[in-house]
């Protein structure tokens, strides 16, 4: 949806609209290089660097982030994780029992268990035998009460990109807002949504550092979007909801760029390393493309081939009861060692 006709208060729950935020110590005097005696927040003076509460709305981290991914710092909110990121969104945009959400299986498991954690209602549209996008039959289901449409790009579990052009015809034909899940956006060449929420006002990109950053362990998802939703998701959201540790942790690991492009760069070397050995074993029958850190393949008895390579202390995810994916496990890309041990272990299976 371009500019003109987008209204954020058709969109926001009622209650949301009229919430004043809780208001904390930080939140009302937070001034930076300044020596200041804070004494408003009732916490233990004795300094052990983590004494005090940590920035409300991660000033640092965030003007890092601003400046490496060229957005303006009013339209970027931080989580716990983005699946924090994604609750704030359900309990901010869905009234429970009233609206509903398209999603478009098989994608990511924490899309379902949000909304019917928030008892909204969720229209599923299956991805096409290709995994793309079913842009008309998403159009048709559109309604008055569809408030939000998840699109996960690169998609979790089949690891594959969606095709630009079907999320642009969805952009401009859905005045609700549209949520695409880029969790794995470092590991392919394409470009990221994350600018475009410049000409598009209903759109959210969400991306985290638990992937291609290496910090699973630190719970930091993003969100980049207009800023009359971020400033809707800033009034919901805990205040404190990123802890100090994390915000030091982010700011030390975004600075070292160079490291990371090395790793992304070999997980793709073993990734085409692993896919050319898979061409070779009679029991995979297909082979999906990806453009994440992992490959979905299809054999011929997933159960079994999931239950021998955990025989030889090997863990991948069995995919088979979600849609389309039938007899689909999905393979994590390690480091060299472990794709090399996997290797032998997939060879061994086969003789
Ligand atoms: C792994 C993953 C995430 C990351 O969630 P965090 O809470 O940031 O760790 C988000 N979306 C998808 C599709 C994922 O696969």
């Amino acid at each position: 949806m371009k500019n003109k006709k987008f209204n954020i208060n058709k969109l926001v729950r009622a209650n949301i609209a009229q919430l004043k935020p809780y208001s904390s110590a930080r939140n009302e005097f937070l001034e930076l290089n300044k020596e200041m005696i804070y004494l408003d927040a009732n916490e233990n003076p004795f300094d052990n660097s983590l004494n005090r509460y940590p920035d409300p709305f991660q000033f640092k981290l965030k003007s890092k982030l601003s400046v490496l991914k060229n957005i303006p710092l009013d339209n970027i909110l931080l989580g716990n994780g983005s699946d924090e990121v994604l609750d704030l969104i359900f309990r901010a945009f869905c009234e429970p029992r009233l609206d509903q959400i398209i999603t478009m299986p098989p994608t990511y498991g924490m899309y379902k268990v949000l909304a019917r954690t928030n008892d909204i209602e969720i229209v599923e549209i299956l991805l096409t035998q290709e995994f793309q996008i079913d842009t008309n039959e998403i159009l048709k289901n559109i309604a008055k009460n569809t408030k939000l449409i998840f699109i996960c790009s690169p998609n979790n579990p089949t690891g594959n990109l969606m095709d630009r052009k079907a999320i642009k015809k969805i952009l401009k034909n859905f005045e609700g807002l549209i949520v695409i899940d880029e969790a794995y956006i470092d590991f392919s060449d394409s470009e990221s949504w994350a600018r475009e929420i410049i000409n598009y006002q209903n759109l959210i990109v969400i991306q985290t550092l638990s992937k291609a950053y290496g910090l699973a362990g630190i719970r930091l998802g993003i969100c980049y979007a207009n800023r009359k939703i971020i400033e809707v998701l800033n009034k919901i959201k805990a205040p404190y909801n990123v802890n100090q540790l994390s915000q030091d942790m982010a700011i030390e690991v975004l600075s070292k760029n160079k490291e990371l492009s090395k790793q992304i760069v070999d997980c793709n070397l073993n990734k085409q390393k692993l896919k050319n050995v898979l061409k070779q074993i009679n029991y995979i029958k297909k082979i999906y493309p990806s453009d994440a850190n992992f490959i979905l393949i299809k054999v011929d008895n997933a159960r079994k081939r999931y239950n021998q390579l955990l025989e030889n202390n090997i863990v991948v995810r069995n995919r088979m009861d979600e849609p389309l994916c039938a007899n689909c496990l999905r393979i994590t890309i390690g480091t060299q060692n472990e794709v090399e041990k996997l290797i032998r272990t997939l060879k061994k299976l086969d003789s």
